[in-house]
Protein backbone atom coordinates (compact mmCIF):
# COMPACT_ATOMS: atom_id res chain seq x y z
CA UNK A 1 0.00 0.00 0.00
CA UNK A 2 1.10 3.69 -0.42
CA UNK A 3 2.28 5.50 2.64
CA UNK A 4 0.77 8.72 3.78
CA UNK A 5 3.05 10.03 6.72
CA UNK A 6 2.05 13.17 8.98
CA UNK A 7 4.94 15.28 10.24
CA UNK A 8 4.79 18.57 12.72
CA UNK A 9 5.94 20.03 15.59
CA UNK A 10 4.83 19.01 18.86
CA UNK A 11 0.84 19.54 19.82
CA UNK A 12 -0.26 20.57 16.64
CA UNK A 13 -2.58 17.94 16.76
CA UNK A 14 -1.18 15.21 14.92
CA UNK A 15 -1.98 12.08 16.81
CA UNK A 16 -5.47 13.46 16.78
CA UNK A 17 -5.75 13.74 13.27
CA UNK A 18 -4.33 10.34 12.65
CA UNK A 19 -7.07 8.83 14.89
CA UNK A 20 -9.33 10.77 13.52
CA UNK A 21 -8.58 9.54 9.50
CA UNK A 22 -8.39 6.22 10.64
CA UNK A 23 -11.54 6.46 11.90
CA UNK A 24 -13.10 8.42 9.63
CA UNK A 25 -14.70 5.33 7.74
CA UNK A 26 -16.24 4.22 10.99
CA UNK A 27 -17.07 7.34 12.09
CA UNK A 28 -16.66 6.75 15.57
CA UNK A 29 -16.17 9.78 17.56
CA UNK A 30 -13.44 8.78 19.43
CA UNK A 31 -12.31 10.74 22.43
CA UNK A 32 -10.93 8.36 25.02
CA UNK A 33 -6.90 8.93 24.54
CA UNK A 34 -5.22 5.99 24.74
CA UNK A 35 -7.37 3.48 23.02
CA UNK A 36 -5.64 3.91 19.78
CA UNK A 37 -2.42 6.15 21.41
CA UNK A 38 0.86 3.73 21.14
CA UNK A 39 -0.39 2.86 17.41
CA UNK A 40 1.24 4.65 14.90
CA UNK A 41 0.85 3.04 12.13
CA UNK A 42 -2.29 1.96 10.95
CA UNK A 43 -4.17 1.69 7.58
CA UNK A 44 -6.79 3.92 6.39
CA UNK A 45 -9.37 3.95 3.35
CA UNK A 46 -10.89 7.21 1.33
CA UNK A 47 -13.28 6.55 -1.14
CA UNK A 48 -12.36 3.02 -2.23
CA UNK A 49 -8.54 3.99 -1.99
CA UNK A 50 -6.31 2.37 0.87
CA UNK A 51 -2.89 3.64 2.14
CA UNK A 52 -0.87 3.14 5.19
CA UNK A 53 -0.81 6.30 7.87
CA UNK A 54 2.00 6.71 9.88
CA UNK A 55 1.84 9.20 12.74
CA UNK A 56 5.40 9.97 12.83
CA UNK A 57 4.83 12.27 15.92
CA UNK A 58 3.92 8.54 17.86
CA UNK A 59 7.21 7.21 17.04
CA UNK A 60 9.64 8.47 19.37
CA UNK A 61 13.22 7.97 19.52
CA UNK A 62 16.12 7.73 22.36
CA UNK A 63 17.66 11.24 23.30
CA UNK A 64 14.61 12.96 22.18
CA UNK A 65 15.37 16.62 22.62
CA UNK A 66 12.34 18.51 20.15
CA UNK A 67 14.99 19.08 17.59
CA UNK A 68 15.86 15.88 17.01
CA UNK A 69 12.34 14.21 16.34
CA UNK A 70 11.31 16.41 13.93
CA UNK A 71 14.61 15.49 12.17
CA UNK A 72 13.61 12.29 12.88
CA UNK A 73 10.29 12.78 11.95
CA UNK A 74 10.92 14.26 8.53
CA UNK A 75 13.35 11.72 7.59
CA UNK A 76 11.07 9.10 7.70
CA UNK A 77 8.48 11.14 5.95
CA UNK A 78 11.16 11.61 3.21
CA UNK A 79 12.61 8.10 3.08
CA UNK A 80 9.34 6.34 3.41
CA UNK A 81 6.30 7.71 2.47
CA UNK A 82 4.62 8.38 -0.84
CA UNK A 83 2.78 11.80 0.52
CA UNK A 84 3.81 13.90 3.48
CA UNK A 85 1.12 15.81 5.26
CA UNK A 86 2.66 18.71 7.17
CA UNK A 87 0.74 19.61 9.81
CA UNK A 88 0.89 22.77 11.57
CA UNK A 89 -1.69 24.87 14.03
CA UNK A 90 -3.39 27.93 13.69
CA UNK A 91 -3.37 29.17 17.56
CA UNK A 92 0.54 28.64 17.21
CA UNK A 93 0.46 30.86 14.39
CA UNK A 94 3.33 30.45 11.78
CA UNK A 95 6.59 29.22 14.05
CA UNK A 96 10.34 28.57 13.00
CA UNK A 97 9.45 25.35 13.94
CA UNK A 98 7.16 25.16 11.13
CA UNK A 99 9.91 26.42 8.95
CA UNK A 100 12.44 24.15 10.20
CA UNK A 101 10.39 20.88 8.92
CA UNK A 102 9.31 22.83 5.29
CA UNK A 103 13.01 23.47 4.79
CA UNK A 104 13.72 19.66 5.50
CA UNK A 105 10.29 18.87 3.16
CA UNK A 106 11.89 20.88 0.14
CA UNK A 107 14.35 18.35 -0.44
CA UNK A 108 11.55 15.58 -1.50
CA UNK A 109 9.93 15.29 -4.77
CA UNK A 110 7.27 13.61 -3.05
CA UNK A 111 4.01 15.24 -2.80
CA UNK A 112 3.52 17.64 0.38
CA UNK A 113 0.12 18.68 1.72
CA UNK A 114 0.07 21.71 4.43
CA UNK A 115 -2.90 21.65 6.78
CA UNK A 116 -3.34 23.62 9.32
CA UNK A 117 -5.24 22.19 12.28
CA UNK A 118 -7.29 23.41 15.51
CA UNK A 119 -9.13 26.06 12.97
CA UNK A 120 -12.59 25.22 14.87
CA UNK A 121 -14.07 28.69 13.88
CA UNK A 122 -14.42 30.58 11.01
CA UNK A 123 -12.53 33.19 12.55
CA UNK A 124 -9.42 30.88 12.82
CA UNK A 125 -10.11 29.78 9.51
CA UNK A 126 -9.54 33.13 8.06
CA UNK A 127 -6.04 33.11 9.97
CA UNK A 128 -4.33 30.01 7.66
CA UNK A 129 -3.07 32.19 5.05
CA UNK A 130 0.31 33.00 6.88
CA UNK A 131 1.12 29.36 6.41
CA UNK A 132 1.27 30.31 2.40
CA UNK A 133 4.87 31.30 2.83
CA UNK A 134 5.67 27.99 4.12
CA UNK A 135 5.36 27.44 -0.10
CA UNK A 136 3.13 24.54 -0.15
CA UNK A 137 0.36 25.85 -1.57
CA UNK A 138 -2.65 26.50 -0.12
CA UNK A 139 -2.84 25.64 3.31
CA UNK A 140 -5.96 23.04 4.47
CA UNK A 141 -7.69 24.08 7.24
CA UNK A 142 -9.09 21.10 9.77
CA UNK A 143 -10.29 20.31 13.05
CA UNK A 144 -8.90 17.03 14.22
CA UNK A 145 -11.10 17.11 17.40
CA UNK A 146 -14.42 18.43 15.63
CA UNK A 147 -13.71 16.63 12.11
CA UNK A 148 -14.23 19.39 9.58
CA UNK A 149 -12.17 19.74 6.38
CA UNK A 150 -10.57 16.03 7.33
CA UNK A 151 -12.96 14.93 4.16
CA UNK A 152 -11.15 17.84 2.31
CA UNK A 153 -7.65 16.91 3.27
CA UNK A 154 -8.48 13.21 2.65
CA UNK A 155 -9.18 14.31 -1.05
CA UNK A 156 -6.35 15.79 -1.33
CA UNK A 157 -4.29 13.09 0.19
CA UNK A 158 -5.93 10.31 -2.50
CA UNK A 159 -5.27 12.51 -5.60
CA UNK A 160 -1.81 12.47 -4.49
CA UNK A 161 -1.57 9.11 -4.24
CA UNK A 162 1.24 7.28 -6.94
CA UNK A 163 -1.42 5.73 -9.74
CA UNK A 164 0.11 2.51 -10.20
CA UNK A 165 0.61 0.52 -6.85
CA UNK A 166 -3.10 -1.10 -7.54
CA UNK A 167 -2.49 -2.30 -10.18
CA UNK A 168 -0.61 -5.75 -9.32
CA UNK A 169 -3.67 -7.94 -10.21
CA UNK A 170 -2.45 -8.23 -13.77
CA UNK A 171 1.35 -8.43 -12.93
CA UNK A 172 3.42 -11.31 -14.58
CA UNK A 173 6.27 -12.16 -12.31
CA UNK A 174 9.27 -12.08 -14.84
CA UNK A 175 12.36 -14.54 -14.72
CA UNK A 176 15.53 -15.73 -16.66
CA UNK A 177 16.82 -19.41 -16.59
CA UNK A 178 20.65 -18.21 -17.04
CA UNK A 179 23.20 -20.30 -16.67
CA UNK A 180 26.65 -21.82 -19.04
CA UNK A 181 25.50 -24.12 -22.26
CA UNK A 182 24.13 -27.42 -21.97
CA UNK A 183 23.26 -27.25 -18.64
CA UNK A 184 19.76 -28.13 -19.93
CA UNK A 185 17.90 -24.35 -20.03
CA UNK A 186 16.27 -24.94 -23.07
CA UNK A 187 15.14 -28.25 -21.55
CA UNK A 188 13.69 -26.41 -18.67
CA UNK A 189 11.97 -24.11 -20.19
CA UNK A 190 10.41 -26.06 -23.17
CA UNK A 191 8.82 -28.42 -20.56
CA UNK A 192 7.28 -25.28 -18.42
CA UNK A 193 6.11 -23.60 -21.10
CA UNK A 194 5.27 -26.44 -23.31
CA UNK A 195 6.87 -27.23 -26.84
CA UNK A 196 4.13 -26.45 -29.18
CA UNK A 197 2.43 -23.94 -27.57
CA UNK A 198 5.71 -21.33 -27.69
CA UNK A 199 6.95 -20.18 -31.36
CA UNK A 200 10.01 -18.94 -31.58
CA UNK A 201 11.57 -17.61 -34.89
CA UNK A 202 14.77 -19.08 -34.45
CA UNK A 203 15.82 -19.10 -38.29
CA UNK A 204 19.95 -19.90 -38.19
CA UNK A 205 22.07 -17.09 -38.05
CA UNK A 206 19.81 -14.26 -37.03
CA UNK A 207 20.18 -12.28 -34.24
CA UNK A 208 16.67 -10.94 -33.01
CA UNK A 209 15.88 -8.81 -29.99
CA UNK A 210 15.07 -10.94 -27.12
CA UNK A 211 12.21 -12.62 -27.25
CA UNK A 212 9.81 -13.25 -23.71
CA UNK A 213 7.42 -15.91 -23.29
CA UNK A 214 4.54 -15.57 -21.31
CA UNK A 215 2.91 -18.98 -18.77
CA UNK A 216 0.13 -19.44 -16.90
CA UNK A 217 0.52 -22.17 -13.73
CA UNK A 218 -2.93 -23.61 -12.81
CA UNK A 219 -3.44 -21.04 -10.12
CA UNK A 220 -3.71 -18.60 -12.46
CA UNK A 221 -0.22 -16.93 -12.09
CA UNK A 222 0.96 -15.13 -14.39
CA UNK A 223 4.98 -15.57 -15.50
CA UNK A 224 6.92 -14.10 -18.46
CA UNK A 225 9.97 -15.89 -18.72
CA UNK A 226 13.04 -13.51 -19.80
CA UNK A 227 14.80 -14.04 -23.31
CA UNK A 228 13.26 -17.38 -24.10
CA UNK A 229 15.21 -16.67 -27.44
CA UNK A 230 18.76 -16.68 -26.07
CA UNK A 231 17.90 -20.04 -24.13
CA UNK A 232 16.32 -22.01 -27.16
CA UNK A 233 18.09 -23.80 -29.90
CA UNK A 234 19.08 -20.89 -31.80
CA UNK A 235 22.32 -19.21 -31.66
CA UNK A 236 24.03 -22.43 -30.11
CA UNK A 237 27.60 -21.10 -31.73
CA UNK A 238 27.74 -18.19 -30.41
CA UNK A 239 26.50 -19.42 -26.97
CA UNK A 240 29.40 -21.84 -26.70
CA UNK A 241 31.63 -18.69 -26.24
CA UNK A 242 31.68 -17.13 -22.91
CA UNK A 243 31.61 -13.53 -23.96
CA UNK A 244 28.30 -14.16 -25.75
CA UNK A 245 26.71 -16.24 -23.12
CA UNK A 246 27.48 -14.03 -20.43
CA UNK A 247 26.60 -10.73 -22.05
CA UNK A 248 23.28 -12.77 -23.21
CA UNK A 249 22.38 -14.04 -19.18
CA UNK A 250 23.26 -10.32 -18.15
CA UNK A 251 20.88 -8.86 -20.39
CA UNK A 252 17.90 -10.93 -19.44
CA UNK A 253 18.60 -10.59 -15.64
CA UNK A 254 18.34 -7.29 -15.81
CA UNK A 255 15.33 -7.14 -17.03
CA UNK A 256 14.15 -9.95 -14.92
CA UNK A 257 12.79 -9.79 -11.30
CA UNK A 258 13.94 -13.65 -10.40
CA UNK A 259 16.68 -15.39 -12.19
CA UNK A 260 17.30 -18.83 -12.18
CA UNK A 261 20.63 -20.48 -12.03
CA UNK A 262 20.58 -23.46 -13.31
CA UNK A 263 23.47 -25.82 -12.97
CA UNK A 264 24.35 -29.14 -13.74
CA UNK A 265 24.36 -32.20 -11.52
CA UNK A 266 26.39 -34.43 -14.09
CA UNK A 267 29.35 -32.21 -14.33
CA UNK A 268 29.08 -30.12 -11.19
CA UNK A 269 30.31 -26.49 -10.77
CA UNK A 270 32.22 -24.49 -13.36
CA UNK A 271 34.02 -21.62 -13.14
CA UNK A 272 31.62 -20.14 -15.64
CA UNK A 273 28.74 -20.96 -13.36
CA UNK A 274 30.31 -18.68 -10.85
CA UNK A 275 30.59 -15.75 -13.53
CA UNK A 276 26.90 -15.87 -14.14
CA UNK A 277 25.93 -16.10 -10.32
CA UNK A 278 28.07 -13.10 -9.53
CA UNK A 279 26.49 -10.89 -11.94
CA UNK A 280 22.95 -12.07 -10.79
CA UNK A 281 23.91 -10.98 -7.08
CA UNK A 282 25.33 -7.91 -7.93
CA UNK A 283 22.30 -7.06 -10.19
CA UNK A 284 20.14 -7.60 -6.82
CA UNK A 285 17.42 -9.91 -8.39
CA UNK A 286 16.02 -12.72 -6.38
CA UNK A 287 17.65 -16.20 -7.36
CA UNK A 288 16.88 -19.85 -7.11
CA UNK A 289 19.43 -22.47 -7.97
CA UNK A 290 18.54 -25.43 -9.72
CA UNK A 291 20.14 -28.22 -10.04
CA UNK A 292 19.36 -30.26 -13.25
CA UNK A 293 19.83 -33.22 -14.80
CA UNK A 294 19.43 -34.58 -10.95
CA UNK A 295 17.91 -38.18 -13.42
CA UNK A 296 22.13 -38.37 -13.74
CA UNK A 297 24.39 -39.16 -11.00
CA UNK A 298 23.98 -42.16 -8.80
CA UNK A 299 22.49 -41.37 -5.41
CA UNK A 300 22.07 -42.33 -1.89
CA UNK A 301 20.22 -40.60 0.87
CA UNK A 302 22.54 -37.93 1.40
CA UNK A 303 23.24 -36.83 -1.99
CA UNK A 304 21.18 -33.85 -2.43
CA UNK A 305 22.58 -32.33 0.82
CA UNK A 306 26.42 -33.05 -0.21
CA UNK A 307 25.80 -30.95 -3.64
CA UNK A 308 24.03 -28.53 -1.77
CA UNK A 309 26.99 -27.85 0.89
CA UNK A 310 29.09 -27.96 -2.31
CA UNK A 311 27.26 -24.92 -3.59
CA UNK A 312 27.00 -22.83 -0.52
CA UNK A 313 30.89 -23.41 -0.21
CA UNK A 314 31.64 -22.82 -3.93
CA UNK A 315 28.87 -19.62 -3.68
CA UNK A 316 29.04 -18.00 -0.50
CA UNK A 317 27.47 -14.87 -1.63
CA UNK A 318 24.18 -16.98 -2.65
CA UNK A 319 23.53 -18.11 1.16
CA UNK A 320 20.31 -16.71 0.65
CA UNK A 321 19.23 -18.67 -2.50
CA UNK A 322 17.20 -21.38 -1.99
CA UNK A 323 18.23 -24.82 -4.15
CA UNK A 324 15.61 -27.23 -5.89
CA UNK A 325 16.90 -30.57 -7.71
CA UNK A 326 15.53 -31.05 -11.06
CA UNK A 327 15.19 -32.89 -14.06
CA UNK A 328 14.39 -31.72 -17.48
CA UNK A 329 14.26 -35.20 -18.36
CA UNK A 330 11.56 -36.85 -16.11
CA UNK A 331 10.07 -33.81 -14.88
CA UNK A 332 11.02 -34.09 -11.78
CA UNK A 333 10.43 -31.19 -9.50
CA UNK A 334 10.02 -28.94 -12.83
CA UNK A 335 6.33 -27.17 -11.15
CA UNK A 336 8.58 -26.31 -7.78
CA UNK A 337 10.33 -23.96 -9.89
CA UNK A 338 6.91 -21.24 -10.53
CA UNK A 339 6.08 -22.04 -6.92
CA UNK A 340 9.57 -20.65 -6.01
CA UNK A 341 9.82 -17.80 -8.46
CA UNK A 342 6.02 -16.63 -7.14
CA UNK A 343 7.99 -16.77 -3.14
CA UNK A 344 10.61 -15.57 -3.90
CA UNK A 345 8.71 -12.67 -5.79
CA UNK A 346 6.62 -12.27 -2.62
CA UNK A 347 9.46 -12.07 -0.85
CA UNK A 348 11.37 -9.16 -2.77
CA UNK A 349 8.32 -7.23 -2.75
CA UNK A 350 7.51 -7.11 0.93
CA UNK A 351 7.45 -4.12 3.04
CA UNK A 352 7.87 -4.24 6.86
CA UNK A 353 6.65 -1.41 8.80
CA UNK A 354 9.50 0.96 10.86
CA UNK A 355 7.61 0.31 14.28
CA UNK A 356 8.45 -3.63 13.39
CA UNK A 357 12.14 -2.52 12.34
CA UNK A 358 12.84 -0.63 15.11
CA UNK A 359 11.04 -3.45 17.58
CA UNK A 360 13.74 -5.34 15.88
CA UNK A 361 16.27 -3.17 16.04
CA UNK A 362 15.95 -2.47 19.60
CA UNK A 363 16.05 -6.60 20.06
CA UNK A 364 19.30 -6.47 18.18
CA UNK A 365 21.20 -4.09 20.26
CA UNK A 366 20.22 -6.65 23.25
CA UNK A 367 21.98 -9.45 21.39
CA UNK A 368 25.26 -7.91 19.90
CA UNK A 369 27.38 -4.50 21.21
CA UNK A 370 27.33 -1.83 18.05
CA UNK A 371 31.74 -1.81 16.99
CA UNK A 372 33.59 0.30 17.87
CA UNK A 373 36.27 1.52 15.72
CA UNK A 374 38.98 4.18 17.14
CA UNK A 375 37.29 4.24 20.34
CA UNK A 376 33.77 5.88 18.90
CA UNK A 377 31.32 3.51 19.15
CA UNK A 378 28.23 3.22 16.38
CA UNK A 379 25.00 4.09 17.40
CA UNK A 380 21.79 3.11 15.43
CA UNK A 381 19.02 5.17 15.77
CA UNK A 382 16.22 3.64 13.73
CA UNK A 383 15.81 2.11 10.00
CA UNK A 384 13.17 2.43 7.68
CA UNK A 385 12.71 0.32 4.41
CA UNK A 386 13.17 2.54 1.72
CA UNK A 387 12.59 0.76 -1.07
CA UNK A 388 11.50 -2.91 -2.01
CA UNK A 389 13.10 -5.74 -5.10
CA UNK A 390 15.62 -6.10 -3.56
CA UNK A 391 14.23 -5.04 0.14
CA UNK A 392 16.44 -2.29 0.89
CA UNK A 393 16.83 -0.37 4.58
CA UNK A 394 18.37 2.56 5.23
CA UNK A 395 19.67 2.90 9.17
CA UNK A 396 20.41 6.20 10.44
CA UNK A 397 23.31 6.06 12.88
CA UNK A 398 26.08 8.78 13.82
CA UNK A 399 28.72 8.04 11.62
CA UNK A 400 28.50 5.53 8.62
CA UNK A 401 32.07 4.75 8.82
CA UNK A 402 31.41 2.81 11.92
CA UNK A 403 28.86 0.11 10.36
CA UNK A 404 31.38 -2.39 9.88
CA UNK A 405 30.66 -5.15 7.75
CA UNK A 406 30.18 -7.69 10.39
CA UNK A 407 27.53 -5.23 12.16
CA UNK A 408 25.63 -5.19 8.63
CA UNK A 409 25.69 -8.54 8.26
CA UNK A 410 24.44 -9.17 11.60
CA UNK A 411 21.34 -6.68 10.82
CA UNK A 412 20.62 -8.90 7.54
CA UNK A 413 20.67 -12.29 9.40
CA UNK A 414 18.49 -10.54 11.97
CA UNK A 415 15.95 -9.45 9.21
CA UNK A 416 16.55 -12.62 7.35
CA UNK A 417 15.48 -14.62 10.94
CA UNK A 418 12.46 -12.59 11.31
CA UNK A 419 10.99 -12.41 7.91
CA UNK A 420 10.74 -14.80 5.12
CA UNK A 421 13.25 -13.12 2.39
CA UNK A 422 14.21 -16.47 0.96
CA UNK A 423 15.74 -15.91 -2.46
CA UNK A 424 16.01 -11.99 -2.26
CA UNK A 425 19.25 -9.98 -1.80
CA UNK A 426 18.90 -7.56 1.14
CA UNK A 427 20.28 -3.82 0.98
CA UNK A 428 21.27 -2.25 4.26
CA UNK A 429 22.24 1.63 3.79
CA UNK A 430 24.15 3.03 6.72
CA UNK A 431 23.10 7.06 6.58
CA UNK A 432 24.42 9.63 9.01
CA UNK A 433 21.51 11.72 10.73
CA UNK A 434 21.40 14.68 9.84
P1 LIG B 1 21.08 -25.35 -22.68
O1 LIG B 1 22.26 -25.15 -23.55
O2 LIG B 1 21.40 -24.95 -21.25
O3 LIG B 1 19.83 -24.76 -23.16
O4 LIG B 1 20.89 -26.95 -22.55
P2 LIG B 1 19.87 -27.91 -23.37
O5 LIG B 1 18.50 -27.74 -22.83
O6 LIG B 1 20.08 -27.71 -24.81
O7 LIG B 1 20.37 -29.33 -22.89
C1 LIG B 1 21.68 -29.80 -23.14
C2 LIG B 1 21.67 -31.31 -23.17
O8 LIG B 1 21.33 -31.85 -21.87
C3 LIG B 1 20.63 -31.88 -24.13
O9 LIG B 1 21.21 -33.00 -24.75
C4 LIG B 1 19.47 -32.29 -23.21
O10 LIG B 1 18.73 -33.36 -23.76
C5 LIG B 1 20.19 -32.71 -21.96
N1 LIG B 1 19.39 -32.54 -20.76
C6 LIG B 1 18.72 -31.41 -20.40
N2 LIG B 1 18.12 -31.60 -19.19
C7 LIG B 1 18.36 -32.87 -18.81
C8 LIG B 1 18.00 -33.65 -17.66
O11 LIG B 1 17.32 -33.25 -16.71
N3 LIG B 1 18.49 -34.91 -17.60
C9 LIG B 1 19.25 -35.44 -18.59
N4 LIG B 1 19.67 -36.68 -18.44
N5 LIG B 1 19.60 -34.72 -19.67
C10 LIG B 1 19.17 -33.46 -19.81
Amino acid sequence: LPVVAIVGQPNVGKSTLFNRIINQRLAIVEDKPGVTRDRNYAQAEWLGHKFDLIDTGGITWSGSNIEDEIRAQAEIAIEEADVIVILTSVTNHLTSLDERIAQMLYQTKKPVILAVNKADNPEQRMDIYDFYSLGFGEPIPVSSIHGTGIGDLLDRIVASLPQDLDQNENKQISFSVIGRPNVGKSSIVNQLVGEKRVIVNNEEGTTRDAVDTPFETADGTKFRIVDTAGIRKRGKVYEKTEKYSVMRAMGAIEHSDIVCLVLDADTGIREQDKHVAGYAHEAGRGIIIVVNKWDLPKKNSNSAKEFEQTIRTEFQYLDYAPILFVSAKTGQNLAKIPEMVKQVYRNQQQRIKSSVLNDLLLEASKLVPTPMIKGKRLRVYYMTQVATNPPTFVVFVNDPELMHFSYERFLTNQLRANFDFSGTPIKIIPRKRK
